[in-house]
């Protein structure tokens, strides 16, 4: 038994607070998956950065979103305070496609309800390594409806 290796498929119901299922909907319980991300630890890939990210949009974790986005596109802040908020619904990782040794991609939907109406956010976002942590870099929207105009300077 090694009290630091914890099971993945808790078959009890866990103790308080240790078996929050992670709003990534991973599965996992948020402590084994977003979780030791959200607390400083290296994403050990970019789908797994992807989740967190995820996940942080859900808890409107500010700093994190801006810790893990590269400094290259980085906004000035994360306004997560919107009115109506998004309710945040489902995460969906279609790809994570390694690109070189220290990039990648990853496609994802994310679902979500803003003023009762459910949306998607349908994403390929780009990731970059450095010194040995994954970056969020920047995203193209897949033409489907709403987010068309984000992929008009891709478009020329
Ligand atoms: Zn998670």
């Amino acid at each position: 038994m090694n009290p630091r290796k914890k099971s993945r498929t808790a078959r009890l119901p866990g103790g308080p607070g240790d078996a929050v299922p992670c709003p990534c909907g991973s599965q996992h319980a948020y402590a084994d998956c977003c979780g030791p991300l959200h607390e400083g630890a290296p994403a050990p890939d970019a789908a797994a950065l992807m989740r967190s990210r995820y996940s942080a949009y859900v808890m409107g974790l500010h700093g994190y979103l801006l810790a893990t986005w590269h400094p290259s596109t980085r906004p000035q802040q994360v306004d997560l305070d919107v009115d109506p908020s998004p309710r945040w619904l489902g995460l969906e990782i279609r790809r994570h496609v390694p690109t070189g040794p220290d990039t990648a991609i990853a496609e994802f939907v994310a679902r979500y309800r803003l003023a009762g109406r459910a949306q998607r956010l349908h994403e390929v976002s780009r990731f970059v390594r450095v010194d040995g942590r994954w970056y969020y870099l920047d995203g193209d929207f897949p033409a489907s409806g709403s987010m068309v105009t984000a992929a008009c300077d891709a478009a020329g």
